[in-house]
């Protein structure tokens, strides 16, 4: 259907459709979100890509926007973090694992990203944290203790 000869200017104007489209003011829709919403990614690639259009535009692309590093203060060591991803709070794996190894929820309430800290004990329901810790005093990895379940279990459907 879309046969359309795709100018340079024709690009630009749909470009510009697309930023408008997901409300960017400050950088070029990613090459993802050009593919989703428009037909005309193959032939920005055939005109310099989204480089070029960058420099036409003057505006930077989505990569470049994401390339920025955001300086931050990790709630849970209180060291100085940077980051890509902005809405960051802890510095690393270790404090992310830290985070809701916290049993303290005032201290995990005190803190604005008490939301985030919840999203992350939901990842483990079922109380699996807590069996977690169960089966490291008795020295096992949560996985050989699931294992151990599981073989109990069939064990009790073949009884
Ligand atoms: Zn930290």
């Amino acid at each position: 259907m879309s046969k359309k000869k795709w100018t340079e200017e024709k690009i630009i104007s749909e470009i510009r459709r697309v930023m408008k489209l997901l409300g960017l003011s400050d950088r070029l829709p990613s090459a993802r979100e050009i593919r989703k919403y428009s037909t005309c990614y193959d032939s920005i690639n055939r005109s310099g890509g989204l480089k070029h259009y960058s420099e036409v535009l003057n505006l930077p692309t989505a990569g470049a926007t994401m390339s920025i590093l955001f300086k931050k203060t990790c709630i849970i060591c209180g060291k100085e973090f940077t980051t890509r991803y902005r809405p960051a709070k802890m510095c690393s794996q270790a404090c992310r694992n830290r985070s809701y190894l916290l049993k303290d929820r005032a201290v995990i309430k005190a803190d604005s990203s008490r939301k985030e800290i919840r999203t992350m004990r939901d990842i483990r329901p079922s109380g699996a944290f807590d069996k977690e810790r169960e089966a490291q005093k008795h020295g096992l990895h949560y996985r050989d203790r699931q294992i151990a379940e599981t073989l109990r279990m069939v064990g009790n459907v073949q009884n």
